[in-house]
């Protein structure tokens, strides 16, 4: 067959021009090419040669929560054109982001705010389209603090991540899928009528399944879970290939919500016994709580609380994760009431951020009360999501400054002048303030204690910052 040898066809592309198109710019060096491959990843290959694209653009598919789009990379582009470095910027990517349904515009977290930031900031203020400000490079201890500083260029909040490490990338697709326009599929309409419609303030998170990740030493008992879990034949789909190459999705049901269960090959593939179990169980929950909304961590309940589960409840603080503690085999427990009392009072003691966090008691083995899980992991997203309106905010704040005053630092008072809610997901909090940067950290406990009891957020990681101001 002469058709053999036949240079082989690439793939009919995908029908691009219905995609929203989201640009990524920025001056050189920001890391945006990083970026575009994170979130392309092995996509790459299905780029369409659409007709009328400049041959050093670079353009490929992400998937986005669910959403497929354009993702143009405007980096390389600057080599090409003469003149300043902002005249070459703004040739090359001029049309590209007049396309654009969104502009992730980069900075470089760690050399700061520059002059050609500035510049180009402006510029694409101007042009009155969607933007959503990533600053990059923020891996490691420098963190989102670092990030803080891009505020000053106007674009809105910063987002901080890390393209290379992958650190606040799922963050990130959050938040470009929320500003994509609308789906043009019409929506099914549903026959409701509007008598419940008060459920729908509380919800503030994108539509699509939650996310949901089962951490836990060896032996908690996770694989048992998700077997009971797709037992009560819930499951809609999958499993399928996930978002690492070693993970699987499985798509539940539960009443109107769906959850998808992201499982790491540390979850259905028993570690040979002469592997460093511990070791592997705990990079797997750090892979599968990057890719989480809720963590539900499972303790053997007959077994107390162990280091290993501490170290994991802080990776889920760490990780910024809402989290659900899962008291496996309650079907082995003895006294209860004293089991339960036990594990949450060690709990609470070693984290003060797994305070009030929510609770269940099942037995995964014979599926006793598993069905308590997926309603408490809906409901500590909600709590993950919410948003506090600054007005409430600093009501409680000014209560609080009166009820302890800040305290001296260096024989001078923190003059502290108000908070605003920066961030969801987990709840982030700024205060400014003359010397805020220097708030002790029992006077921050002590905040915290009160955003949460106040506003009611349990289970999830409070952040509070500071921003010294003149
Ligand atoms: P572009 O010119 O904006 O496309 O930037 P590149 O993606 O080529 O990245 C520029 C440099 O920054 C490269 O050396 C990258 O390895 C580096 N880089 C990209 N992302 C990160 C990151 O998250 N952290 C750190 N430390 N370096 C990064
Ligand atoms: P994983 O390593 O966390 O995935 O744990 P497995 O799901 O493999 O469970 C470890 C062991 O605990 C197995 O022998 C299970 O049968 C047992 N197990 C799991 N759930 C329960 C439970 O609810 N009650 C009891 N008594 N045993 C359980």
């Amino acid at each position: 067959m002469a058709d053999r040898h036949k240079p082989m066809r690439p793939p009919p592309p995908l029908p691009t021009a219905d995609l929203p198109v989201v640009v990524i710019a920025g001056r050189p060096n920001v890391g945006k090419s990083t970026l575009f491959n994170r979130l392309v990843g092995r996509r790459q290959a299905l780029v369409a040669d659409t007709p009328g694209v400049t041959r050093d653009r670079k353009e490929g598919i992400a998937l986005i929560r669910g959403r497929h789009v354009r993702l143009v990379d405007t980096a390389g582009l600057e080599e090409a054109a003469p003149e300043t470095l902002f005249g070459r910027m703004r040739a090359s990517s001029e049309s590209a982001l007049d396309e654009a349904d969104l502009i992730l515009f980069c900075i470089d977290a760690r050399s700061g705010i520059t002059p050609a930031d500035e510049h180009f900031a402006q510029w694409i203020r101007r042009r009155n389209r969607p933007v959503l400000l990533v600053a990059n490079k923020t891996e490691g201890r420098l963190g989102a603090a670092s990030a803080m500083e891009a505020y000053a260029l106007g674009l809105g909040e910063p987002q901080a991540i890390s393209a290379e490490h992958g650190e606040g990338v799922t963050d990130l697709m959050w938040e470009i899928a929320e500003r994509l326009p609308a789906d043009p599929v019409p929506t099914p309409e549903y026959d409701d009528d509007d008598s419940d419609a008060s459920e729908d303030v509380v919800e503030d998170r994108p539509a699509g399944p939650l996310r949901v990740a089962i951490v836990g030493r060896p032996n908690a008992g996770k694989s048992t879970l998700l077997n009971a879990l797709l037992g009560e034949e819930r499951m809609i789909t999958g499993p399928e290939p996930g978002l690492t190459r070693d993970s699987i999705a499985v798509h539940l049901k539960d009443g109107d919500d769906t959850f998808e269960i992201v499982d790491t090959a540390g979850l259905r593939r028993k570690a040979r016994i002469d592997e460093a179990l511990e070791k592997m169980s705990t990079s797997a929950s750090i892979e599968a709580l990057k890719m989480a909304e809720v963590a539900v961590l499972v303790l053997d309940a007959t077994l107390g609380v162990h280091e290993q589960d501490l170290q994991i409840a802080r990776l889920i603080e760490r990780e910024g994760r809402a989290c659900v503690l899962a008291l496996n085999k309650w079907d082995a427990v003895e006294d209860r009431i004293a089991t339960r009392k036990a594990i949450l009072d060690r709990l609470s003691i070693s984290l003060a951020q797994m305070r009030g966090v929510s609770v269940v008691t099942f037995s995964a083995l014979t599926g006793s009360a598993v069905h308590k899980l997926l309603p408490a992991v809906r409901d500590a997203a909600i709590v993950w999501n919410a948003r506090i309106p600054t007005g409430e905010l600093n009501r409680w704040f000014e209560e609080m400054l009166e009820r302890h005053q800040p305290p001296l630092v260096d024989g001078r008072r923190l003059k502290l002048r108000y908070i605003t809610q920066v961030k969801s997901r987990p709840p982030t909090f700024v205060i400014f303030g003359t010397r805020a940067e220097q708030i002790p950290d029992d006077y921050k406990r002590y905040l915290v204690n009160g955003l949460r009891e106040t506003f009611d957020l349990p289970g999830v990681p409070i952040r509070l910052q500071t921003r010294g101001t003149k």
